[in-house]
């Protein structure tokens, strides 16, 4: 049995094998605007379900595309523009309160 997260409406769910032990809030500009916490994994690690669509945030460099629900407008993931790059970021704080209390809370750096 996965882990389950969801956006607040529910339009947007996903649900990853295993929960996250490490959790990455990226002070980035980007980042710490939106208030998400990372996990990281493999995009075929992530099975999506729902009803509703994204849309999404493509800035700088244009290497991450930012999903946000279009309904709610929780923040939910990033994905990688370039399908070759095997890493997307899910946020956290779509999860049940516990997960978040159980993992280890990191910051990273990012670019502004
Ligand atoms: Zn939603």
């Amino acid at each position: 049995m996965g882990v389950r997260a969801s956006c607040h409406c529910g339009a947007v769910v996903f649900e990853v094998a295993h929960a996250p032990t490490d959790v990455n809030e990226c002070l980035c500009s980007i980042c710490r605007r939106y208030g998400a916490l990372w996990a990281y994994y493999r995009p075929g690690e992530v099975r999506f379900g729902g009803e509703g669509g994204s849309d999404t945030y493509v800035w700088g460099d244009r290497q991450l595309a930012f999903h946000r629900c279009r309904t709610c407008g929780c923040m939910t993931h990033w994905s990688s523009v370039d399908p070759a790059h095997d890493r997307m970021g899910v946020n956290v704080r779509l999860m049940s309160p516990e997960m978040l209390r159980a993992a280890t809370i990191r910051q990273s750096q990012g670019p502004e």
